[in-house]
């Protein structure tokens, strides 16, 4: 694959039929998950599509020209035009797939795809997910020399990189900005050498095999197999929520509070989560209010008090949202009063929902014990009801899930695994 300047840009990209271009830059994890995927499908769709890479930080002023604001990005031109699709951030395989095979017909798309060899490797032990506890586990197994890989559908890091600040996590005196967290806990595993599959499809997860497909042609086999899926935020199931999910109703402050500077937001829920983020969103938000179905918050008392301290937020407690309607640029969300049953509309620019978390287990959860709340049961070595399959963090059964739990889940999983194969 050719790598190129902006001087060459004319001639390797504006006169070279169909061409993906991909602007890289350096120290950046996520153009080092992409590189091997470019690569493989360099080599697949190389006869009919140019692929060609440009180094970012060196070639600014067409990056900039392009609308390239983060590395990796990749572009799409087909006979000196610019395609709309761009993919930037943790690409997935399939996700330039889809685009390329656009840019051929049904059938070139199909032969091509006919090309693809399935492959198989073989590890000690796999991690599904790359989380604090999965990453905490590969460190701990890397150190003790147990050859490790860690997939993750995601890039590595967990909920920890949607977290804007860090406050309890020992070993830092102030608090630390989630992604900084997490990227130095997946960039402490990697640099030990443990293998990293990351923003990959999970096709396939056969937990009696011990194996998991992904990309939907790669097997990876391991002797064991540590879960740390961690969970997904619970949705309310009111009416107009899943049409809205993205485009007015959100379920991350790091990622979307920015969009509503001097906005109004509703924010629904009254734990911890709820009352830390909404302590977050009003930074950038005029005015906030809390939806809660108790006539308390229950999050620490800490940060209740930097709440009810916060001008800008106003709090409805004995209330639930019965749904969700956009009208032109606003949201209406109704509410319903528990007590007295009577129901009201609150108009609002945008609203977060922060009710709590279900474990990610849909791929293999009739294989395994779980609790009456879905989540996977674990010993006091993290093994599951399965042999030789463990379980750590967020996805357990446990009464506490925080970053330092999980942490040490994945130290015990690790420790025991590795005692195993001593
Ligand atoms: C908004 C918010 C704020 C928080 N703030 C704090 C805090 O201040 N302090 C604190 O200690 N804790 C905090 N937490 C909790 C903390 O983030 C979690 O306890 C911790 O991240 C759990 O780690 P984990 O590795 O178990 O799971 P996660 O961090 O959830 O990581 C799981 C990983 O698995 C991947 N995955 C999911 N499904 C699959 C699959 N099928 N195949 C492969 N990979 C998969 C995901 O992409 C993810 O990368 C917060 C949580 C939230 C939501």
């Amino acid at each position: 694959m050719k790598e190129i300047t902006s001087a060459e840009f004319d001639k390797e990209v504006i006169q070279s039929g169909k061409v993906v271009l991909d602007f890289y830059s350096s120290e950046c994890p996520p153009c080092e998950a992409l590189a091997p995927k470019f690569e493989g499908l360099a080599n697949l769709y190389g006869k009919d599509i140019k692929f060609v890479k440009m180094f970012r930080q060196q070639n600014k002023e067409l990056a900039e020209k392009l609308g390239v604001k983060s590395s990796p990005t990749l572009l799409f031109f087909d006979n000196g035009n610019q395609l709309s699709n761009t993919l930037s951030g943790g690409i997935k395989r399939s996700d330039i797939i889809y685009i390329l095979d656009n840019m051929l017909t049904t059938e070139r798309a199909k032969e091509i795809k006919s090309h693809i060899k399935p492959t198989v490797s073989e590890f000690d032990v796999l991690i599904l997910g790359a989380g604090p506890g999965g990453l905490t586990a590969g460190l701990y197994l890397c150190q003790s020399k147990i050859n490790t890989v860690l997939i993750d559908i995601a890039l590595p890091g967990g909920q920890v990189s949607t977290t804007h600040e860090v406050s309890n996590y020992p070993g830092f005196i102030n608090p630390q900005p989630g992604y900084m967290l997490s990227h130095n806990m997946s960039e402490q595993t990697k640099l030990c050498g443990s293998v990293y599959k990351v923003a990959v499809d999970v096709t396939k997860v056969d937990l009696d095999k011990k194996e998991v497909i992904i990309d939907e042609f790669e097997t990876i086999k391991a002797k064991r197999i540590i879960i740390a899926t961690g969970t997904s935020p619970n949705l309310m199931g009111v009416p107009g929520e899943k049409e809205l999910k993205g485009k007015g109703i959100s379920y991350c402050a790091t990622c979307d509070a920015k969009y509503y500077g001097d906005k109004e937001v509703v924010i629904i829920g009254g734990g911890n989560s709820a009352v830390e983020e909404a302590d977050f969103i009003s930074k950038f938000a005029s005015k906030i209010t809390m939806v809660h179905q108790f006539d308390a918050f229950t999050a620490n008392k800490q940060a209740q008090e930097k709440l009810f301290a916060n001008s800008k937020i106003s709090t409805l407690f004995e209330h639930e949202p019965r749904s969700f309607v956009r009208e032109g640029e606003k949201i209406i969300t109704e509410v319903e009063n528990l007590k007295t049953k009577e129901r009201t509309k609150l108009v609002s620019d945008g609203v977060f929902v922060f009710i709590g978390m279900k474990p990610n287990i849909s791929m293999f959860k009739d294989k395994l014990q779980l609790d009456k709340w879905g989540y996977i049961k674990t010993d006091e070595d993290m093994h599951t009801s399965m042999s030789e399959i463990y379980a750590v963090g967020d996805v357990i059964s446990k009464k506490y899930r925080q970053i330092t739990t999980a942490v040490a889940d994945g130290t015990i999983a690790a420790i025991a695994i590795a005692k195993k194969l001593d």
